[in-house]
């Protein structure tokens, strides 16, 4: 993004689009850093586990997602909205369509329409693809008089948004046209900001311990020289040392970096690395007093005069595009146990556990578990591992387990459990995907086989 090209510096494509640009060339990178990353192509490995697709006629940069990768999203987007939800978030749903003059309001007009799809004329009004969800967000703050005493503010939403990129840069969920972002707008007064973002990062570290990813650095993204952005000395003076010691609290290692600011405010860019070394950014905290002036938001402060918030932008996991692409990497299609399209192998060793194995079946289903049955018909039990070597929990019955009502459990790391009176078995498997750890059992409970 150090780019002369004004892409991801606006109020939303950095904050909150970001997430769909690639930053750094490859080779930018210590050679440590590649050995730490898995070589697995999400694209590969997305088409071999049928997570989703892409079809000529439906377009470029435009993927379906396949009903395994449908249920990873789900689940993280089920995540987020409940991250936030105990956050104090608030969320909305805004169109993904908004008049032209909109987004010359925004900025985005005149900055970033070579990245906008063309407007389309409809009766009379010219109507785009929005590039961000910011300008919504902003109108839905001023629908009415705020107080101070509603601040700060959080507004959220998982929401489409559109980007025109060239077909020669698309591929698999990395760089697409259609992108759907895990998005938020804090709107609230300056002495607000600093636990505001301290809290976002704090979100953003609790969900990466969740998804099993690690940031690659954090970065403290400044102005440069040059005239691109708002004047206001004194507030990115104040804004950025507010980052700073959000940042230095944070007790995280971070790097300045000048010329990587937006226009109207300093950021702070969690980075992650690809399978291919690539640097990109998936989780953003910003700071903007642009916007809140463009669109002229107000609160009533507590004197009764009307005051200018600060709108801080922020984005958890960036795009779930981009997500669900770095956790495939990561985990080459080992997913945590809370985020597998199939939690649970149920394997009957004979024809003659079918029923129970159905029956497991039906109680994974009761409790939300995700399970499949793969049956003796498959091949031998130990084929049947290997093809279920993906799913955290393989459960194993056999004629005496059967006899006994008892399920043998077998943990994709090659672990075994002793063999559990089914209601236990369970009970545990429902509380660890519950809990959204990335650990698929307590070790003491369970032996290498
Ligand atoms: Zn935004």
């Amino acid at each position: 993004m150090s780019e002369s090209k004004p892409r991801g510096e606006y109020p939303g494509a950095s904050a909150c689009g970001s997430s769909a640009d690639e930053t750094d060339p490859p080779g930018r990178h210590s050679p440590a850093d590649r050995e730490e990353t898995p070589m697995n192509d999400h694209r590969s490995l997305g088409r071999q586990l049928g997570l989703f697709g892409t079809d000529p006629l439906i377009g470029a940069g435009l993927p379906y997602w396949l009903p395994d990768g449908a249920a990873v999203r789900h689940a993280l987007e089920e995540y987020i909205r409940d991250a936030e939800r105990r956050a104090g978030y608030r969320h909305v749903y805004s169109p993904v369509l908004g008049k032209r003059e909109l987004y010359e309001i925004s900025g985005h007009w005149s900055h970033y329409s070579d990245d906008m799809f063309p407007p389309m004329d409809v009766g009379g009004e010219q109507v785009v693809l929005r590039p961000s969800l910011c300008p919504h967000h902003a109108l839905i703050y001023r629908s009415r008089a705020r107080s101070h005493r509603e601040l700060p503010l959080r507004m959220a939403e998982l929401g489409g948004m559109y980007r025109a990129e060239l077909s020669g840069v698309l591929g698999g969920l990395n760089r697409v046209r259609s992108i759907h972002l895990n998005d938020a707008h804090i709107f609230c007064t300056l002495d607000q900001v600093a636990d505001e973002a301290r809290a976002a990062l704090d979100m953003i570290r609790r969900a990466y311990e969740a998804l099993g990813i690690r940031p690659a650095r954090l970065r403290l993204s400044l102005p440069g020289p040059g005239g691109k952005y708002v004047a206001d000395p004194g507030k990115w003076r104040r804004s950025t040392a507010v980052l700073r010691e959000v940042l230095d609290g944070s007790g995280m290692a971070y790097e300045a970096v000048e010329g990587e600011a937006a226009f109207y405010g300093p950021k702070i860019d969690v980075q992650v690395v690809d399978g291919a070394g690539r640097e990109s950014t998936l989780s953003t905290v910003q700071v903007d007093f642009h916007q809140p002036e463009r669109f002229d938001l107000r609160y009533v402060g507590a004197d009764g005069a009307r005051h200018r918030p600060v709108m801080v932008h922020r984005s958890i996991i960036g795009s779930v595009e981009r997500a669900v692409a770095h956790l495939i990497e990561v985990h080459g299609g080992a997913f945590p146990a809370w985020l597998s399209p199939t939690q649970v192998a149920v394997l009957p060793v004979a024809e003659a556990q079918l029923p129970h194995a159905d029956a497991f079946l039906r109680r994974c289903a009761e409790r939300g578990l995700r399970a499949e049955q793969d049956g003796p018909d498959r091949g031998s039990l130990g084929a049947r591992v290997r093809a279920a070597r993906l799913v955290p929990y393989q459960v194993i019955i056999g004629a005496a387990e059967a006899a006994e009502g008892r399920v043998s459990l077998r943990l994709r790391d090659g672990r075994r459990v002793d063999a559990l009176p089914v209601d236990e078995a369970l009970a545990r498997v429902e509380a660890l995907v519950a809990a959204r750890r990335v650990v698929l059992w307590d070790a003491e409970a369970a032996a290498p086989s």
